[in-house]
């Protein structure tokens, strides 16, 4: 991750202000706020402002005229409950922003997650920097031949180094070609004088699809979880699982409970279907349960047996 010196002096600027304030704030957020948590080669995720904690989405549920708090133990109880019956609202009580700095691939996958509001760095207005996503060589992986959605064995040898040097070289030269369209560096200075330069919204069209892009990205927090639920997920491709979990640890900061009741009652769950439930009560029975006779399809008791490491 790279912030130029002024990107820097901002955040630092911001983070010796302080306001006061009746609203509940969190002493573990505040210390995070702002401040760039990097991922991939040049991306980071910050965030920028939250409302409300895990005393919010208590006095929510409970519609209460104060806090709404009881004792921990007791709202700790009542997160866990909303969490395990799929109660939504009191979730979205809470909000957070954060800033987010990703490759153009990782963004039209993001951008689907529709429950939120993003505001995107204007590629008509600005110059994009010159930065690209290129993976660690131990991302580097073959198609998986058992999953079409995802990878395989690493790639080695003489094959990685003609691989990471066809994605630098290709971005490299787009990028190239992308300046000499626009005939301007990207602090604005012309190149050639005497030639117009192609618009900013045109140019862009030739960069390749690891350019790193930008956004303030907001959603609420029942959203929010959906999001993570989806995206850090072990099927999430790497590159935009890795902001997912680091977006888990701000929630790990924010509100403790709910992270901890959506690890117990989301992440770490499974869903079992009616014929799945049926094939393990039979199991528990002491049965032995082969796919066939299960009434289940190849595919869906292999899941099974996954979940139950079988
Ligand atoms: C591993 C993985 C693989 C994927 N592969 C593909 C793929 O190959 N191709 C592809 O196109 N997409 C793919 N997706 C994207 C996926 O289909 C969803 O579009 C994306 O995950 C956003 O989920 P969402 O709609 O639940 O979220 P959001 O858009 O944030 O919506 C949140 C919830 O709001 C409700 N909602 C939102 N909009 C509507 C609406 N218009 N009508 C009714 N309810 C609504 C729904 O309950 C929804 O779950 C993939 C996602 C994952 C995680």
């Amino acid at each position: 991750m790279s912030l130029t010196d002024d990107q820097q002096a901002e955040i630092d600027a911001q983070r010796v202000v302080s306001h006061a304030t009746h609203r509940a704030t969190v002493p573990a957020l505040e210390a995070l706020l702002f401040q760039p948590i990097p991922l991939l080669d040049h991306g980071f995720i910050r965030v920028i402002d939250y409302m409300g904690d895990d005393g919010a989405i208590v006095q929510a549920a409970r519609v209460s005229y104060g806090r709404g708090t009881r004792r921990v133990l007791e709202d700790t109880a009542l997160i866990r409950y909303l969490m395990r019956h799929w109660h939504t609202t009191p979730f979205e009580m809470c909000e957070i922003k954060y800033h987010v700095k990703l490759p153009i691939f990782v963004a039209r996958q993001w951008i689907r997650h529709r429950m939120a509001s993003v505001n995107e760095y204007s590629g008509r207005y600005s110059v994009l920097d010159r930065e690209f996503y290129i993976p660690a060589p131990e991302h580097l992986a073959a198609q998986s031949e058992a999953n079409r959605q995802g990878r395989g064995a690493v790639l080695a040898g003489e094959e990685a180094a003609e691989v990471l040097a066809l994605l630098r070289d290709d971005a490299a030269r787009n990028y190239d070609h992308y300046a000499q369209m626009l005939n301007e560096t990207a602090d604005g200075a012309i190149v050639h004088e005497g030639r117009q330069g192609l618009a900013r919204e045109l140019a862009r069209m030739n960069l390749t699809l690891n350019t790193y892009t930008q956004w303030y990205w907001k959603a609420d927090l029942h959203n929010l979880l959906h999001f993570c639920a989806l995206r850090a997920h072990p099927h999430a491709q790497y590159e935009i699982r890795v902001y997912a979990e680091a977006m888990l640890e701000t929630l790990k900061a924010w509100v403790p409970a709910t992270y901890q009741a959506f690890r117990d009652y989301r992440l770490g769950a499974a869903t079992f279907s009616a014929p799945m439930l049926a094939v393990l009560k039979r199991m528990l029975a002491g049965e032995h349960v082969e796919q066939e006779g299960s009434f289940l399809s190849k595919r869906e008791f292999a899941e099974m047996m996954d979940f139950l490491a079988r």
